[in-house]
């Protein structure tokens, strides 16, 4: 064998079981193998001229650190929020591993501040506010990094792993894997074939379409999942204030009058920006994020509103049901984001440049294209999200109002859940699978607790 271990993917997860594995072991041979560049080839051309020229693969979303690099460094120190390791780990232990990680992330340089502990009363009047309006208020403490911060922080993680021997290759894209005669793992085909006695797989939301091709090719077991499908929302920084402070990040369920679905807030960025990132090299969808420094922060405040489906027999692909309606959306705006105003949304017509002009808030994502998102979402996704916005518009004032601006798509493909044992080995033994592509975990910190189960597993 070539290696003890080889992971695939250099996102939170991958990175978390190297450092795991080579602190309890460091005699242990790791190889990563990664889509992307290394972090300090991570340059997206699109934050010195504005306009995204769809570099391939994205450096927003592949490269050390992985969907991390770029994200808002937002570090959930809840085991509530991020995924579902309470249910594979327990609460309490979930709880232990978060608080572990969090001690790495601060040794490696993160910020000592933890947003909401300290906000007692304004908590509890927005609960009051929440509960007036069915809406559910989920409470997270938030470390928040920042965009540039957390770049630095992986930047430095990279460093490290690259001191105590991990062997890092970078635009080295894994296309299968290698069985035994005995269907046991024998390694990896990327440019070549790597060997391993174990190998993990760890390719993010990004990988999670390739990984779900590599199940049905291997017979891995999987279950379906859900998909979040919903909007940007984006609104002046005034209109969020009292969320903001008090909170940073305010994590709200509804479950929308008329379908029942479940929608809820996601990834707010208080003073943000609303990005692009693409999926399969080509698939626009939208997003959000915000750096540390004050003199980077924009005016506005976005999150996702995101409607949660859940299929049932006999369709099991909501992936291609999300990619879909992100490509619909795609096909209407020329391979770009689509922005509407909530009172166009309303009122069924498409948002206009003239139309735009009229607001106070100015959009962030500069290159998004005036559109009308009824031409792509389906109703009752439309319909929850309107509901939601009405909802919203009790513990936010104003947020409901025309010019609050809508962008869309986004989606979250989680929805490939492969079936884990043993620690998160798959039906192929020494196969393992963890973070956001395997179903297992939907935020940093969780992805990273994730590694380090694994590699404790694996040492
Ligand atoms: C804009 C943005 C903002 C975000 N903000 C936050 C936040 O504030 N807080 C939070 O908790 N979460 C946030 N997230 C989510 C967070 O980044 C992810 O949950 C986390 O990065 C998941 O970690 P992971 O290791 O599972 O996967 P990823 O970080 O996606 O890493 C997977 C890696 O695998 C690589 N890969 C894929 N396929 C292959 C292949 N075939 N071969 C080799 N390599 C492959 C990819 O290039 C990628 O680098 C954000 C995400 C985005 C996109």
């Amino acid at each position: 064998m070539d290696y003890d271990v080889i992971i695939v993917g250099a996102g939170p997860c991958g990175i978390f079981t190297a450092l795991e594995l080579k602190k309890l072991d460091p005699n242990k041979n790791i190889l990563i193998l990664e889509k992307g560049n290394s972090i300090s080839k991570r340059i997206c051309p699109k934050r010195k001229t504005g306009v995204c020229v769809n570099c391939k693969p994205c450096n927003i979303t592949t490269g050390f650190a992985g969907a991390g690099a770029y994200s808002d460094g937002k570090l959930s120190l809840s085991p509530d929020v991020g995924g579902n390791l309470p249910e594979y780990l327990g609460y309490e232990k979930t709880r232990e591993l978060i608080k572990y990680v969090d001690e790495i992330y601060l040794k490696f340089g993160a910020d000592n501040k933890i947003y909401g502990i300290d906000k007692d009363k304004e908590i509890q009047e927005i609960r009051k506010k929440a509960i007036r309006s069915n809406l559910k208020l989920v409470e997270c403490p938030i470390r928040h990094m920042g965009t540039e911060e957390g770049y630095a922080i992986y930047g430095r993680i990279e460093e490290h792993l690259e001191k105590i021997g991990v062997d890092l290759m970078f635009r080295t894209p894994v296309k299968d894997i290698i069985l035994d005669e005995n269907r046991k793992i024998k390694g990896v085909i990327a440019d070549k074939e790597y060997y391993a006695d174990k190998v993990v797989i760890s390719v993010g939301r990004e990988g999670s379409d390739w990984l779900r091709h590599l199940c049905i090719k291997h017979d891995i077991d999987t279950e379906t999942g859900d998909v979040d499908i919903g909007v940007r929302v984006e609104t002046r920084n005034e209109i969020m204030e009292e969320l903001n402070e008090a909170m940073y990040e305010s994590k709200l369920i509804y479950y929308a009058p008329t379908f029942d679905d479940k929608v809820r807030t996601f990834c707010s960025n208080p003073g943000g920006e609303v990005s692009t990132e693409y999926y399969d090299e080509e698939l626009a969808v939208v997003n959000g994020h915000s750096y540390k420094a004050e003199e980077l922060k924009s005016d506005n405040t976005n999150f996702a509103l995101l409607v949660t489906k859940h299929f049932t027999k006999p369709f099991n692909s909501p992936i291609e049901y999300g990619m879909h309606i992100a490509k619909l959306g795609n096909m209407l705006s020329g391979h770009k984001v689509l922005v509407q105003r909530y009172g166009d949304y309303k009122r069924g017509r498409r948002t206009t440049e003239e139309r735009l002009y009229r607001n106070n808030i100015i959009p962030t994502l500069k290159d998004a294209v005036p559109g009308d998102l009824s031409l792509v979402l389906p109703y009752r996704i439309l319909k929850s999200i309107d509901d939601m916005l009405i909802a919203l518009d009790n513990v936010a004032p104003g947020l409901a109002s025309d010019e609050t601006l809508l962008y869309g798509v986004e989606v979250k493909f989680y929805s490939n859940k492969v079936v884990t044992r043993n620690g998160f080995e798959t039906n192929i033994p020494n196969l393992f699978v963890g973070g956001d592509g395997a179903g297992i975990t939907r935020g940093l910190m969780q992805a990273s607790v994730n590694g380090v189960v694994l590699g404790r597993k694996l040492s």
